[in-house]
């Protein structure tokens, strides 16, 4: 049973409590690579003690860290290089409108804006109205028109000649908002999903590389933190030795040698 216990550490060749190592079985198989890295011959069955295997461990912490902090870095230059390369200036649309309007088109924009409305169509109503009723009745003996009202007619044909080319004044000037708005939009789309896609790898990264190594990280600290108290326990062991002055010397001055 004692036999079952020891084993020897294929690195420094002394023999150790099983307790105190590990076969290459049972490591992970990245720490396992980077020992089989350096020594090319190691198979699974063999032994390797705390000691060594500390190494081994600190390694791969190393190793993951240094891999995360590049791959970090590299997003964050795709990220900047994506917000530097877009150098497209918002326009401010009703600013720049409001600048480069001319006296005519701020006519065309108001009287656009009367035509459009309810006040017009009313007024307008009234205007016939009145001009039929005045005319046509021939009231206070006035009759300057006479039905079928030619000058109300030739009237209403300039007004509606008039009016269709200042509307389509105001309608152009709108279309250039319209376009204005939509080039911008284009472009703060463009920059967006460039930038959610830059984003999107960043959580790629921090979901599929940052956070198992996270993961391993600490779960070769409580591998570490296991080492350092059989360590402890040993250490105890060793003292209780001394003071009980039992037959273990032999024992005892192997340990001693095997944590130099
Ligand atoms: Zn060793």
């Amino acid at each position: 049973m004692a036999e079952e216990q020891t084993a020897i550490c294929f690195i420094d060749h002394q023999k150790h409590m099983v307790i105190d190592g590990r076969y290459l079985r049972d490591l992970e198989p990245a720490t396992r690579n980077l020992i089989k890295s350096e020594y090319p011959s190691a198979k699974v069955t063999d032994f390797i003690c705390d000691h060594d295997l500390l190494k081994y461990q600190l390694m791969r912490v190393d190793g993951m860290v240094k891999s995360d902090v590049k791959q970090t870095r590299k997003i964050n230059r795709r990220l900047t290089r994506a917000m530097q390369s877009d150098d497209y200036e918002i326009v401010d649309v009703n600013e720049n409108l409001e600048r480069t309007l001319t006296m005519g088109q701020r006519i065309s924009d108001a009287v656009a804006r009367f035509g459009g409305s309810w006040g017009f169509i009313g007024i307008f109503t009234s205007v016939l109205i009145a001009w039929m009723f005045v005319n046509g009745a021939s009231l206070f003996g006035i009759h300057f028109d006479p039905f079928p009202f030619i000058l109300l007619n030739l009237g209403l044909s300039c007004i509606a000649a008039i009016q269709a080319p200042i509307i389509m004044m105001s309608q152009n000037r709108a279309a250039d908002r319209d376009r204005m708005n939509s080039e911008n939009d284009y472009h703060v789309n463009l920059k967006s999903e460039h930038e959610l896609r830059i984003l999107h790898a960043k959580l790629d990264n921090l979901t599929q590389n940052q956070l198992p190594h996270t993961l391993e990280i600490q779960k070769l600290e409580i591998e570490i933190l296991g080492q350092i108290r059989n360590e402890l326990d040993e250490l105890h062991r060793e003292k209780a030795g001394q003071f009980s002055n039992d037959q273990q010397d032999g024992e005892k001055d192997e340990k001693e040698t095997s944590d130099q």
